[in-house]
């Protein structure tokens, strides 16, 4: 079981299971949010991220388009340790703030069409200059655990 935290530990969760699916992604608020050149998103269930302290509190963001993507930061140190886009059942936990982040590795690259030009991916990586089909690209355990919950 994978467990991370913000800078100053205030905040610490565990994820208690393996994640749905991994993203590597390349777009611009992506790299505003982060300050850098892509984030590391685990998708996972939300009641997967256990809180083990400080509760994250929830920040409202504005995204390119009209959108508003919520971003959990600690209360202390401000760190941002996971975030939600469309769903409420749905975390994106930043693989940076895992104690191990070599532990996960992305199952695909998403809006390499921002990319930066020096950002050299595997000829092995899974790309696509935006979003992609996830029923062609989720792993069988993973879309038979997003039907589940859905269902919720
Ligand atoms: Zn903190
Ligand atoms: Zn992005």
């Amino acid at each position: 079981m994978r467990e991370g935290g913000c800078s100053c530990g205030a905040v610490r969760y565990r994820l208690t299971s393996d994640p749905l699916f991994v993203h590597c992604c390349h777009c611009l608020n992506c790299q505003r949010q982060t300050g850098s050149a892509f984030v590391i998103n685990l998708l996972i269930e939300a009641d997967r991220v256990e809180l083990l302290a400080a509760e994250p509190e929830p920040v409202d963001v504005p995204r390119g388009s009209r959108s508003k993507q919520r971003i959990w930061r600690c209360p202390t140190c401000r760190v941002a340790v996971f975030s939600k886009y469309t769903s409420a059942k749905m975390r994106f936990v930043r693989g940076g703030t895992l104690d191990e982040p070599a532990s996960v590795e992305p199952d695909v690259h998403i809006y390499t069409r921002s990319k930066l030009p020096w950002v050299e991916l595997p000829e092995s990586a899974r790309s696509f200059r935006s979003y992609y089909d996830t029923e062609k690209e989720w792993p069988a355990a993973s879309l038979e655990r997003l039907a589940a919950l859905r269902k919720r």
